[in-house]
């Protein structure tokens, strides 16, 4: 009778700490492109919260107590860094949080905002200005840097579950082989474009690594984030610049605010393309990934700027 208590105990023991290895590692991350990437490489074993969902503009989140209270469950946070998502490093202190960082454009070559079409009027725009040479945060609409992206979660993961190392490996070479066939696709549509139908509208200026990469020229009102907003005169400017480029379509991003890009398409006549996704997943549909994403943001392109 005690050997039999003995051993229940035992198999109880040995239940538990089973269960304690399989317990999914816990990752926060920042917003919903970073998401969906966490979960391509952690697949089972991780469970991953974002903290600005799909739809939703990262660039002026303000996190609630919650979203605070939530790092003390976390094993993983994931940052995109660049200016995108500083709040996290003021919650990281408010939550006392101990566990692992992980800045995924650390080590990237990050673009450098041009000194675009001040937001400003001339006389207080200074070269002091803070979006003056500023980096461009929105790195991951470069298949190349989503990668680098890629295989910085893949190491972090296999470091803090080293069990899981093997599978984070494998499940990022998957994924990264179907970013390489995206990127070999997205390369051969592009460069069949001509070089008049390259120039591209719209509401914030976050497709700077995409244009890098496939060889167009995306002009915005807004700056790199949607809260700023272009004066009256450098909106007349921009304005007249895309009549003299005769500019057929302007497009829309998904949360943006239409009126200014509207303004825009009803003074010089252009079309309206369809929507582009840049700085979060859509909560449904084929840009819910991002894959899907990348994907939808080349054909919404190309339908608005072959048709030209
Ligand atoms: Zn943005």
């Amino acid at each position: 009778m005690m050997h039999r208590l003995v051993l229940m105990s035992l198999l109880c023991l040995v239940s538990a700490s089973t269960l304690a290895e399989k317990a999914p590692i816990r990752v926060l991350t920042t917003f919903s492109i970073l998401a969906d990437l966490a979960h391509q490489v952690g697949g089972e074993r991780v469970v991953v919260t974002s903290l600005v969902g799909p739809d939703q503009d990262a660039h002026g989140f303000d996190p609630r107590a919650s979203d605070i209270r939530r790092m003390s469950q976390t094993d993983l946070v994931i940052a995109n860094g660049l200016g995108f998502d500083p709040w996290i490093a003021r919650m990281v202190a408010a939550a006392r949080y101990k566990g692992r960082v992980l800045t995924v454009s650390d080590g990237i070559t990050p673009l450098m905002a041009d000194a675009h079409e001040d937001h400003e009027d001339e006389k207080s725009a200074s070269h002091a200005h803070g979006d003056h040479g500023a980096a461009d945060p929105h790195a991951w609409l470069d298949i190349d840097h989503a990668r680098h992206y890629v295989r910085a979660i893949a190491a972090t993961l296999g470091t803090i579950d080293p069990a899981g190392a093997a599978l984070y490996t494998d499940r990022a070479s998957t994924y990264i082989a179907q970013l390489d066939a995206l990127d070999v696709e997205l390369r051969n549509r592009f460069s069949a474009l001509p070089d008049h139908r390259r120039t591209v509208v719209t509401p914030h200026d976050a497709f700077g690594y995409f244009a890098h990469a496939y060889g167009l020229h995306f002009v915005a009102p807004a700056g790199l984030s949607n809260e700023a907003s272009p004066s009256a005169a450098s909106l007349a400017t921009l304005i007249e610049q895309l009549r003299e480029l005769k500019v057929p379509v302007v497009f829309l991003e998904s949360f943006a605010d239409e009126r200014l890009i509207e303004r825009i398409r009803a003074a010089t006549g252009a079309r309206r393309g369809g929507t582009l996704y840049a700085d979060a997943l859509a909560s449904g549909g084929p840009a819910s990934t991002y894959l899907g994403m990348m994907r939808h943001n080349a054909d919404t392109l190309l339908s608005g700027l072959d048709t030209q």
